[in-house]
Order: structure tokens, then sequence, then C-alpha cells
């Protein structure tokens, strides 16, 4: 473990240093006095201890319940605040989205009295229901930080790039046979696939927090994208 110090990294302590990694987990053993090590952000000397040991809570960093009627969310010591608002604001994001991108394409297509074809209905429906399974999974990720379920989350990404490019190559073959409402609602249907694609991008951004603190990301990408596509 690196040694730990404060924010002001004054003064310097001589202390030893362990690790606590479940709640339930028993303090350890220690000669002379422990004291709990949050992120060391406190500017002087109360997060040190001379002579003694540091128990380190970085990696009580989960989620425990979120009680929705009351708004309160109970958390391990070590959860940080910036990761909750991460959260929080790519899900606002992706509200957003709905509202301005999804919600008007429709209302605009109601105004014109326009449908889409049987097919593109269904590529729409079949990415909408993997988009509200993506909903469900971003909130397990997020309460969990499964390491397990933040892979396959973010795995989603490139599945939907794929629904997307294949929706569109088959929204841009059914122009060329000449079909009359894929030519009429070819701008919103290209917007709905791409409006779909931002969402699901910012419910994947849930599986960042988990898989970077497992060492798992690249400043830009996830390490197994980058195996594949180097
Ligand atoms: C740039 C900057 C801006 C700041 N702005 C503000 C501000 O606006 N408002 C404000 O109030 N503070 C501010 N602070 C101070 C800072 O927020 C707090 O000192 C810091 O957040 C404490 O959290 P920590 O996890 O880093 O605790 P640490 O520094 O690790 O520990 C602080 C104390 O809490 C104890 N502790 C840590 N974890 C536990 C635990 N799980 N159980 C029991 N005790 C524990 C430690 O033993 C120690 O005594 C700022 C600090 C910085 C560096």
């Amino acid at each position: 473990m690196q040694p730990l110090e404060s924010w002001g990294r004054y003064p310097k302590a001589r202390q030893a240093a362990v690790s606590v990694h479940w709640r339930t987990d028993p303090l350890p053993r220690v000669h002379g006095t422990l004291l709990p090590f949050g992120q060391g952000r406190s500017y002087g000397d109360c997060c040190l201890n001379e002579g003694g040991t540091l128990l380190a809570t970085s990696r009580l960093d989960r989620l425990i319940e979120f009680d929705p009627g009351r708004g309160v969310l109970r958390c391990e010591a070590g959860a940080r605040l910036g990761d909750i608002l991460a959260f929080i604001t790519n899900l606002e994001h992706a509200g957003d989205i709905v509202e301005k991108g999804l919600i008007a394409a429709a209302s605009k297509r109601l105004k014109r009295g326009l449908s889409f074809s049987v097919e593109g209905q269904a590529e729409i429906r079949t990415m909408l229901e993997r988009l509200a399974g993506n909903v469900q999974a971003a909130a397990a990720v997020f309460m969990t930080q499964d390491a397990r379920a933040a892979r396959g989350l973010l795995r989603e990404k490139e599945v939907f790039r794929d629904m997307e490019a294949r929706a569109t190559e088959a929204h841009f073959a059914r122009i060329r046979a000449g079909r009359v409402e894929s030519v009429e609602t070819s701008a919103l249907h290209l917007d709905v696939l791409r409006d779909m694609k931002r969402i699901n991008a910012h419910l994947a951004a849930a599986a960042y927090p988990v898989l970077e603190n497992l060492g798992e990301l690249l400043p830009s990408r996830h390490r197994s994208e980058a195996a594949v596509n180097p």
C-alpha cells in the first residue's frame, strides 16, 4: 500500500497501515492505536497516527440501500460523493435526451401523421427493450459495484453500436428500395437510433468507476476493447 499522508503532506508521520475490505470484517489486532483513514483530504494531522496504525477505508466504497421515498442513500464510509454525482449526472443527461430527443421526435411524428416502417418499428422496439434492461443494469452496478456486472454493462456500448449500425443500414436499404414510409421518416428514424445509442452510453458510464478502481480502464477505453482493436 502507498504510504498514507494528509492533503497538505505535512506533518510526516511514521505509521503502519492496513486496508479494510468488508464492513463486516473484524478490526485488525495491532500494537498501539488504530485510526481510520478515508481519502486523506484533511489538511493537517488529524488523519495521521504517529507510531500507530491507519485503517484505510477507501475500499469500503459500496452503496448499501436507497430509499427513493425519503431520498436517502446509505453507503459505506469510503464511498465518494464524486462517483455518486457522476452517476446522477449521467442519468440526468440520459433523461434530457429522452425529453429533448425521443419525446420531441415522437411528437413530430404524430403531428405530421407519419409512421415508421414495420421493420423500423421492430428495430426501435428491440433497442428500447434493451435500453430498459440497461437502466436496471446500470442501477445494479451503481448500487453493488459488482465487477462482472460492470464489465457486462460496458460491453453493452459495443452491442448498441452494432445495433445502431445494423438498423441504420437496414433503414437505408428500405429507402433504396423506395419504401415511402422510410423516406418520409428518414431523419426522424436516424435521430431516434442515435439518441438511443447516446442514452445507452450515459447508462454504461456507471461501469467506469468500478473498472477504474480495478485498474481495468485505460485512459480512454476498456483494456479488453484495446486488445481486440489495438
Ligand atoms: C481542496 C479541498 C477543499 C476542501 N473543501 C472543504 C469544504 O468546502 N468544506 C469542508 O467541510 N471541508 C473541506 N475540505 C476538507 C475535507 O473535505 C475534509 O477534511 C475531508 O473530506 C475529510 O474526508 P477524508 O475521507 O479525506 O478524511 P481523512 O482526511 O482521511 O480523515 C479525516 C478524519 O476523519 C477520520 N475518519 C476518516 N474515515 C473515518 C471513518 N470511516 N470512521 C471514523 N472516522 C474516520 C480520520 O481518522 C481523521 O480524523 C476540503 C479539503 C480540500 C483538500
